[in-house]
């Protein structure tokens, strides 16, 4: 009962935070449900602003966008399902104030700070990847920190459902990742796709996919509560 009420009191303090953050960061979906019962996830959207992440070969379309329009149908998702949703950022910005200094310091330490006072269940830190080297290479892939078991079998039930997707078929990965270490919370990274593959390039541009994407990010996380 503390540690829940604990949860809901994070909530409040994370939006409080995003309404600090004036470029429009962070945002907490509205509670319906008991706030007892409600599992907290923390949504990241990676990048944003002065860093549009990796960007298409072929449509130049940043994955700052792509990473931001998954998370949004995520916490859709989430929220109808019962969560308290908690997003590290909302808009196109990034977390890093001013653009100016060490941004990306800024950035990855004020999301720090939002999943630590989140409290979360778990943490889905959403990206797109590329490999220009090989340009048939597709697919969603799931990285977790080395050595936690909780977040390997997070990262397995999302990888299974990315799997079936068709896109290719994966392994989650142990990855050492910021996001994965910066704090003790149970966290996943999801490649949602290659952006340097031309097909399916052409298939994150479209609203469809995306939602196809989410839903098999959402029904993967949904196990690990299972
Ligand atoms: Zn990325």
């Amino acid at each position: 009962m503390i540690a829940s009420t604990r949860r809901i009191a994070a909530c409040a303090l994370a939006a409080a935070l995003c309404l600090f953050l004036c470029f429009g960061l962070s945002a907490v979906s509205a509670a319906k449900a008991s706030p007892a019962s409600r599992p907290v996830v923390v949504l990241d959207a990676g990048h944003g602003g002065i860093d549009p992440g990796v960007v298409g070969t072929d449509t130049g379309v940043r994955e700052s966008e792509l990473n931001l329009s998954v998370v949004k149908i995520l916490e859709e998702l989430f929220a109808e399902a019962g969560f308290c949703v908690v997003l590290t950022r909302t808009g196109a910005g990034g977390l890093y104030g001013l653009p100016v200094g060490s941004c990306k310091q800024r950035d990855m330490q004020a999301r720090r700070r939002i999943i630590e006072e989140s409290r979360p269940n778990i943490v889905l830190s959403i990206h797109q990847n590329t490999f220009p080297a090989d340009r048939s290479r597709r697919g969603g892939q799931v990285f977790y920190r080395q050595g936690d078991a909780a977040a390997r079998t997070l990262a397995e039930g999302i990888q299974r459902q990315l799997n079936a997707l068709g896109g290719g078929r994966y392994e989650p990965l142990a990855g050492d990742y910021y996001v994965l270490n910066c704090t003790r919370y149970t966290s996943v990274i999801v490649e949602c796709g290659f952006l340097s593959n031309p097909q399916e390039e052409a298939l994150l541009c479209t609203e469809g996919y995306r939602r196809s994407l989410a839903r098999a990010v959402f029904y993967g996380a949904l196990a690990f509560f299972a």
